[in-house]
């Protein structure tokens, strides 16, 4: 038996990562892109309906699945309008200072928040989790992101999404070395820093290093196909989900274990 297609609205549609979701949704058995939302229209017309507003979409667009990649302005008030609709939202935009808006809407809905869709980005933070619980004291962290010269945000979310997971303590007696540590570095635990180069589509690099030793953890996106395929998996995963608050660890499988 055929399974529906999953119908996708793509909020930033025209957008440098939007288009590719589009465009490989197209393509994709499983999906079917409903509309694009954006601000401007996409260069050429590609036969999907576009809305300048997205209550309207929303209206239009019966049963779809938002995916929202376009900008921070505003997004408190898309994220309230896609939760009053009843529809799962995979949450991708980076740069948002909108944690309450995206809390009560999983209280209603699926929302996925992922500010890298990458799996390869989900399997580097597992092999973190793992090394960050056997590595003994005397390491310092950092973070390096380089994206695009054209990305808004810096650090990018996904620099500040490592952040976390390096600064966030193990057990009881870590996380009062950390409070230590933290202390000591006048408040910074990790280094994180930003280089903004050319075409650069996102390269993130985890430093851990001792005195007389560095271990390097590198992840490399050469093509924004990786973030849409991840965006169309947590798609597929938050149409099929309960209300609540997911990560790509939920949508990939790998939440637990390490
Ligand atoms: P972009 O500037 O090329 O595209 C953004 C698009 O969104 C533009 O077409 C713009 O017109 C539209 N837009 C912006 N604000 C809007 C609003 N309020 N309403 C309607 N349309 C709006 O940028 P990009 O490189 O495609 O990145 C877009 C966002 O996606 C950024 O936040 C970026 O960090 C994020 N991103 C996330 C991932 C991921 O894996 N989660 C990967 C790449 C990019």
């Amino acid at each position: 038996m055929n399974k529906e297609p999953i119908g996708i609205l793509v909020v930033g549609g025209a957008g440098r990562m939007g288009s590719r979701v589009v465009e490989i949704a197209s393509r994709e058995d499983g999906f079917t892109v409903q509309g694009i939302v954006d601000r401007r229209r996409l260069a050429r017309d590609i036969g999907v309906p576009y809305f300048e507003d997205l209550e309207e979409a929303l209206r239009s667009c019966g049963d779809a699945v938002v995916v929202d990649v376009s900008g921070p302005e505003e997004a408190g008030a898309r994220i309230e309008a896609v939760a009053q609709a009843g529809r799962p939202l995979v949450e991708g935009t980076t740069g948002l200072d909108a944690e309450d808006e995206l809390t009560e809407a999983a209280r209603r809905v699926p929302v996925v928040v992922a500010p890298n869709f990458s799996p390869g980005i989900a399997l580097l933070r597992r092999a973190l989790r793992e090394i960050l619980g056997a590595r003994g004291p005397g390491w310092d962290a950092a973070v390096l992101d380089r994206h695009n010269r054209f990305k808004k945000d810096r650090p990018s979310g996904t620099a500040l999404l490592l952040q976390r997971e390096i600064e966030r303590p193990r057990d009881a007696a870590t996380a009062e070395r950390a409070r230590k540590e933290r202390e000591a570095a006048g408040g910074r635990l990790v280094e994180v820093a930003s280089f903004r180069q050319g075409g650069q589509v996102g390269e993130h690099t985890v430093y851990l290093t001792a005195l007389e030793e560095e271990l390097v953890l590198q992840h490399r996106a050469f093509d924004r196909g990786a973030f849409a395929r991840g965006a169309l998996l947590a798609a597929g995963f938050a149409a099929g989900a309960q209300a609540g608050m997911y990560d790509m660890d939920d949508v990939l499988g790998l939440r637990g274990g390490a």
